[in-house]
């Protein structure tokens, strides 16, 4: 509070997140180690939190719930855009080639609402991106996948699709599906097709555009450091370098 209004400052956007209080004193994340259920089926850690689209009240969530996302991008060439976030089961939606399969950020995501991928939900999604291209024609934004990945080319191909029919729709996120696969390729073709919408990168391929690599916290990198992770700025909405710059990002391990 000001002492000399009695109210609180006025916050910039990407402000707000902070309700969500940040991990701290945390020492690394939790690994799956070899024999662990959850790794060798392929699934969360936290079956009770997968949900059917049917039992969820909304598949896309207000980015200001995610203290890394933030609400509303103050930068670059989405400004003013709310963020939305989509969150799937991780290894069950994931390739198994996924260098992060045994120490996925959901490990340590207990209570993120996951959903299951197929007809149900995405015909759930459609009418949510419909509903938001209403309320935002001037555009929004959704990060692609909190948790999980392109589980299919038809999904990977619906939101080509999506881009068409909801002209206010972009889209920015990873997957670890490998530049060459078939999903992967459809996922390239796009990205170049249409990098002012759809900015999707490919995570643990050594692309030096394009790409997005973990590295260990004092490790030399030639790639941009995520500055939220570094503290030089609060989250995705006041940096936008994902969909800012082709250069790959290096992401410090938790
Ligand atoms: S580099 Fe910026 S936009 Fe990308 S994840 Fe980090 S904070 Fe978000």
């Amino acid at each position: 509070m000001t002492a000399a209004t009695g109210r609180h400052p006025p916050r910039a956007y990407g402000g707000a997140q902070h309700r969500i209080a940040k991990p701290v004193g945390r020492r690394g994340g939790v690994v799956l180690m070899p024999g662990h259920a959850a790794r060798e089926q392929g699934r969360t850690l936290f079956p009770s939190t997968v949900v059917h689209a049917s039992l969820s009240p909304r598949v896309l969530i207000d980015g200001v719930n995610q203290r890394k996302i933030g609400r509303k991008v103050t930068k670059g060439r989405w400004t003013g855009m709310r963020i939305f976030t989509l969150t799937l089961e991780e290894r069950a939606t994931c390739p198994r080639a996924c260098q992060q399969w045994d120490s996925c950020y959901g490990n340590n995501m207990p209570y993120a609402r996951r959903h299951i991928g197929g007809a149900e939900f995405e015909a759930k999604l459609d009418a949510e991106l419909m509903a938001l291209n209403r309320r935002h024609p001037r555009g929004f934004v959704v990060r692609l996948h909190i948790l999980g990945d392109f589980y299919s080319l038809a999904y990977a191909r619906y939101w080509q699709a999506a881009l068409d029919r909801f002209p206010a729709l972009r889209v920015f996120g990873y997957t670890s599906h490998a530049p060459e696969s078939e999903i992967g390729a459809e996922l390239l073709r796009a990205t170049l097709d249409r990098w002012d919408r759809f900015a999707i990168r490919f995570s643990g391929a050594g692309l030096h555009a394009l790409g997005a690599e973990t590295i260990e916290r004092d490790e030399t990198t030639p790639h941009i450091i995520c500055p939220a992770q570094t503290g030089k700025t609060d989250c995705c909405a006041t940096c936008a370098l994902c969909w800012g710059t082709d250069r790959t990002i290096a992401f410090l391990r938790h």
